[in-house]
Formats: structure tokens, sequence, C-alpha cells
């Protein structure tokens, strides 16, 4: 009956979506879109009721702004994806995913009392076409691989407790890509991402994707040629530049993902970078704080304090509405404060790597439970999930929400606890080796973050997945600055 239901209300919101997206594209006249967007805030609203009201009605003053980022970035979107491509999306990210899978997801939070995800990591593969310096991908060695199988059971076990949002890590996870596509097909209402090197993805890939019209790419690149190529190996910056090129002419929505470093943080910020990637037809990405992680892993090449008070800054002032560029940077480290804090451990989001052990973050290789021995139900209940869970938020200053980089002390002691072990087969990195290597950082982090945090006042957003009430180990949290 369920199902049945599902499939009834899947297919009112495709003629819905159907209907608004042409609506949408057959003007460029602001005031009309705006009508439009406020038509789908206010359907929004009718579907969750008044738990959204706040929200909705906050983005329906946005819609009003022509100038507004995350308008802009919609904007481009329907005006360059193709159509049938935008659609799809609408209806996987907006109405499963959004709309249908979080009230799924808030339901299981408080049935199963564990983190249950909005997005689940995979590593289809650990292999790669490349060997890009400071890449952890290839020392997980370059063997282990999920079959179909694992992964039809993560997504599959995933959307039951309402994750219809999948990235694909790596490796390289087009190496896979049969059965990539074979698993977009499959689940037919769900998103994927692949983070991917692009150079791998071709003519033919792209007419599938068209077709399937559940599949982004968020293309990693790192500045100039030369920044770009000092670390990825000649050729590579040529080979995003006609993946890029493909993507645009197909109308598939993509994005870019960056690893900020001491060495090439003003490269990647750029606004000629910006410029090219816009032009290039990309209006968004994810920067990723370079992370110690792994033992050949270079601490050097994390920033300096002023570095990163340095992103912190550019990347608000590309979101800010002067800025005439129109691309919208998400700063995974830094815009803690958008979201609560540390998203891992099923919060928000976990990683399975390509042995299928669960590790509560991309960056966090440690486990105590996989997916060929548990569901996805019992991963998220495990010791080392439920320390997440009972932990968060490991700090109240969102500029410090990481157990590891500024908390070190909190992973060495979660690890240790709960027995978990390292993933990292080719070269095991002990939990003190790795929290040694942040401790010094954190401390000369701590000041800068704690003036910049106190400069002004921040709202408890309305809604946090976490309580202070639920926890049962307050010491694993670094409570620093009471909820206000
Ligand atoms: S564990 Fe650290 S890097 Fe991972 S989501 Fe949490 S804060 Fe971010």
């Amino acid at each position: 009956m369920e199902n049945f239901t599902h499939a009834v209300e899947r297919k009112a919101m495709a003629f819905v979506i159907d209907k608004l997206i042409n609506n949408v594209s057959q003007t460029d006249d602001y005031e009309k879109r705006a009508e439009v967007y406020e038509e789908i805030a206010d359907i929004a609203l009718k579907f969750y009721g008044d738990e959204a009201k706040e929200t909705l009605e906050s983005i329906k003053t946005y819609v009003r702004n022509p100038e507004n980022k995350w308008m802009r970035l919609i904007n481009h979107v329907i005006d360059e994806a193709n159509p049938e491509y935008a659609k799809k999306m609408l209806l996987n990210l907006g109405y499963e995913s959004f709309f249908k899978g979080t009230k799924t997801i808030r339901e299981n939070r408080e049935k199963y009392h564990c983190n249950i995800p909005w997005l689940i990591l995979f590593d289809p593969t650990s292999a790669c076409n490349m060997h890009c310096v400071g890449c952890w991908s290839g020392t997980y060695g370059h063997k282990s691989s999920l079959s179909f199988e694992d992964m039809d059971k993560i997504v599959t076990e995933g959307k039951a407790l309402g994750a219809h949002l999948y990235m694909l890590t790596g490796g390289e996870p087009m190496v896979r890509k049969n059965d990539v596509l074979r698993l977009c097909e499959k689940h037919d209402d769900c998103f994927f991402a692949a983070y991917t090197n692009s150079t791998l993805i071709d003519e033919d890939l792209c007419k599938k994707v068209q077709k399937l019209g559940n599949l982004t790419f968020m293309l990693s690149i790192e500045g100039t040629p030369d920044t770009n190529d000092a670390r990825r190996g000649a050729g590579h910056y040529g080979s995003v530049m006609k993946a890029m090129d493909l993507l645009k002419e197909y109308g598939i929505v993509f994005g870019t993902s960056v690893c900020y470093t001491r060495a090439n943080i003003e490269a990647v910020t750029s606004d000629d970078f910006f410029r090219m990637l816009t032009d290039k037809g990309a209006y968004f990405g994810f920067y990723f704080h370079f992370m110690p992680v792994g033992n050949n892993a270079v601490p050097e090449l994390m920033p300096t304090p002023d570095q990163r008070m340095y992103m912190i800054r550019r990347i608000r002032e590309i979101r800010s509405e002067e800025n005439p560029i129109p691309f919208f940077p998400m700063d995974f480290q830094n815009d803690g404060e958008y979201v609560g804090g540390c998203i891992a451990g099923g919060r928000n989001y976990f990683h399975i790597n390509s042995n299928g052990d669960a590790e509560p973050c991309v960056f966090i290789h440690f486990s105590d439970t996989n997916i060929h021995t548990h569901s996805i139900l019992e991963m998220l209940k495990s010791p080392l999930f439920m320390a997440y869970h009972e932990g968060q938020p490991f700090n109240r200053n969102h500029l410090r929400p990481c157990p590891m980089l500024e908390n070190p002390e909190l992973l060495r002691r979660i690890v240790k606890e709960t027995n978990a072990h390292q993933t990292n087969e080719e070269s095991p990195e002990e939990v003190d080796h790795l929290c040694d290597k942040c401790t010094d950082y954190a401390e000369a982090w701590k000041p800068y973050a704690e003036e910049e945090w106190n400069r002004e006042e921040h709202k408890k957003p309305s809604y946090e997945n976490y309580t202070e009430e639920k926890r049962l180990h307050p010491e694993l949290a670094a409570f620093e600055h009471p909820v206000s």
C-alpha cells in the first residue's frame, strides 16, 4: 500500500514539476519566474505543514531577489540544463530527498534513537586510473571494490530509512561506469553524484547520463593548469576542460570539488578561477580543507590560521549578493554554522569504503562495522556511530566542528573507547599518530576561531538533529559555548 501511495504521489509531483519547469523556462522575466517559485514553495508548505513554515516563508523572500546567489544558481540550472534532466533532478532531489526523505528520516530518528543520514557516500572501487600527490585513495590498496550487489544493498536499505542522495567517491568511481549506470537505472527515485577526476567522461557516457537524469559529476580541479597538473599529473587540466565542455553540451548539471592546501589556496579562490569555472558551465562547488590523513600525509600542507581566515571571508564574499561572479562555493570545514557542526557518523552522512567498512566520515578511516555483515541500520547503531550520535556537536563553535582536526582529543578517545579499527589496509595509521598531527594545528586555530565566532550572535537553528537531553555521554562533546 505504501509503495502504491508513493507511486501515485511521485506521479502527481512529476506532473507539477513538469508544468512548473515549462512555465519557468518559457520566460526570462524575473517577476514571472518568481511567481512560479513561490507556487513551488506553497506546494512544499502544504506537503510539509507547519514544521517547515519558517524555512519556506524565508525561501519566499529570496525568490523575489534576482541577486540572491541561490536564485542565480537555480536560474542557471533552468536555463542551461537539458529540460528532461532538470525535471528528473528536481523530482529526485526536491521531492524524494528534501521533502519525502527528510520526513521519513526524522520519523526514523525518533523510532530508532540513532543518527539517520540524509546522504550516504560509498566507494565503488579503490582503483584509480591516476596517482595524485597526497591522495589517500590509492593507499587503501588497489584491489578492493564493492560488488553491484553491495551497492544495491546500500541504496535499497538507505532508501528505506529515507536517504535518497548518494555520493560516489573512491578511487575513481567511473572505473566502475557500467555498474554505476546500472545502479542509477535501478534506483530511479534516487539522485547520485560521482566525485571524479574527469578523465573517463566521454560522449557515450554523457548520452547515457542525459537520458538517466539522476547522476551528476563533481569534477576535481586545483586552480591553474600549473597548480593542478603539479598535483594531478601533466595533461589532467586539459582533461577536466574537455569533460566540462561535454557536460555543458549535453545539459548535464555538474559542479567542482577542490581540496585547498597551504600551497594552492590563492589559485583556487582567484576571480579568474571562479570566472573560468562559470564560463565552462560549473556554477557550484565544494571546497575541502586539506586533512593530514594517512601515514604519508604532509601536515605542512594544512592551511595556516591566516589562510583559513582568508578562506572563510573569501568564500562568503563570493557567495554575497554584491559579488558579480555567479558561482556558489560551499566550504565543508567552515560552513558548519549552516548545518549545526559535524554532519558525520550518520547525522547527515557517512561513508562506506570499497572494503565495505562503514566510516563516520570520508576523512575518518576507522570503523567497527561492515556492509558485508550488517544492515545499514545496524551499522548506524554500532558503538563508533553511537559515539558520534551522542557527542555531536563536538564543539558549539562551528568553526571548530571536527573531532579530528579541531578537537583531536575527542577522536582519540572515541576510537579507543569503541575499539574501532583503522581501515587502511596498505598502511595502517594509529589514531594517536593521526591526532598528534592535528594537535598543534587545533591549538593554533583556536584563538582565531574563537575571535571570529564571537564577533556576532549565532542563532540556534530551528531544527537540529541532536538535543542536549538525549546525551548519554556528554563528556564526548567539547562544549565551550553554551546554547543560546
Ligand atoms: S568528522 Fe570532521 S571532517 Fe568529517 S564531517 Fe565531522 S567535522 Fe567534518
